[in-house]
């Protein structure tokens, strides 16, 4: 009877999905296997000793589970399984590559405590909760505090052996919502790493569109979805970047475009904001002042001063506040901005090509 319930057990305890991928060792322990065993295993495959495994199914042809058992262990990292097995005490060990069925899986959710933590509980997996926390690391620069209730929404591949779980593969794009701020990333190839990669929307490295709109000695405050106004303590999300200048330095904007309003507002002060060609919004808050002649419908050019620094609506001290609008949403600016305004092009472009050339 106690048998029985152990091999009950084990039968509930290994048809769940592996939290985290597991080696091949700790499975086949836990099977039953002995030392011995694990030496014939590894002097025909000797990368079991290393591999990962996502999950694992088994056959028990016996009454007892260690008398003759199939065991198919699914590789975390290829499309290759290993077929184990022990009967009598004879060990034999098979490489064969498996066809597995791909569907992507829609998983929408609400933060609750942690974005990892979320993801944890939507989905049983540790590497699914990496992959997006580190995807939205520029957003949360704090992983407390983040609000209950952010909409969190990712498409994940399933892997399937014959209608069974698998494994988890690539999340094909992902994105999170706080009012009116969105973070989209999407599987791409990083062009530095060669790897595929959760990045932003726009990831482009060599053609962002933005230049700095003023010539700035530090940025001093990211886009973050998740943030306290420093003066009003209410949540808020930060949709723009600030960049620190004095009172008075010129405001360029970013691209050539319309100017679309030069308004006034209690949080934002005096702003402008300029509709571009390729369909964003720039705006530029706090400002000092509007350059004088500026009309709303004018076509500005990248030389075209349109403002100053200033501290105007809330601000605890003079900055620009630069934010980046596409389809209603604010995006993340740092993506689409050069690191130079316009008036540097020339000296940084011939910086970068001899950084390059330096490379070869
Ligand atoms: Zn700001």
């Amino acid at each position: 009877m106690a048998k029985l319930l152990l091999s009950l057990l084990f039968i509930i305890t290994i048809t769940q999905n592996a939290k985290a991928s597991e080696k091949a060792f700790a499975i086949l322990l836990s099977y039953g296997f002995n030392a011995n065993d694990l030496v014939n295993v590894v002097a025909k495959y000797p990368e079991l000793k290393n591999i990962d495994v996502a999950s694992e199914s088994y056959q028990n042809a016996g009454e007892e589970f260690t008398a003759h058992l199939n065991l198919k262990l699914y590789s975390e990292n290829t499309n290759e399984a290993y077929l184990i097995s022990k009967k009598d005490s004879i060990v034999t060990v098979d490489k064969v590559d498996v066809e597995l069925e791909r569907e992507v899986r829609n998983i929408d959710g609400q933060i609750h405590n942690t974005l990892y933590e979320t993801v944890l509980r939507e989905t049983d997996s540790v590497k699914l909760a990496n992959l997006m926390s580190e995807a939205f690391k520029e957003d949360f620069t704090t992983t407390k505090g983040i609000r209950v209730s952010t909409l969190c929404n990712f498409q994940v591949e399933q892997f399937f052996d014959n209608g069974r779980f698998v494994k988890y593969g690539n999340i094909v794009s992902a994105s999170l919502v706080i009012g009116h701020a969105v973070s989209k990333k999407i599987l791409q190839m990083d062009p530095t790493t060669f790897s595929w990669m959760l990045l932003p929307e726009n990831f482009d490295s060599n053609d962002k569109p933005f230049y700095a709109p003023v010539k700035s000695s530090r940025v001093s405050s990211l886009f973050q979805l998740n943030r306290r106004h420093p003066i009003t303590r209410r949540h808020q999300p930060h949709n723009g970047i600030d960049f620190v200048a004095l009172s008075g330095t010129a405001v360029f904007p970013a691209q050539e475009g319309e100017v679309t309003a030069i308004s006034r507002a209690r949080a934002k002060g005096k702003f402008i904001t300029v509709l571009h060609d390729n369909g964003y919004i720039t705006t530029y808050d706090h400002l000092k002042k509007f350059q004088k002649g500026l009309k709303v419908g004018m076509r500005v050019a990248l030389d075209d001063q349109i403002g100053e620094v200033g501290r105007t609506g809330f601000s605890t001290g003079a900055h620009l506040h630069f934010g980046v609008m596409k389809d209603g949403f604010y995006v993340n600016p740092i993506y689409l901005l050069k690191s130079y305004c316009f008036s540097q092009k020339e000296e940084f472009e011939n910086l970068f090509e001899i950084l390059d050339e330096g490379e070869e």
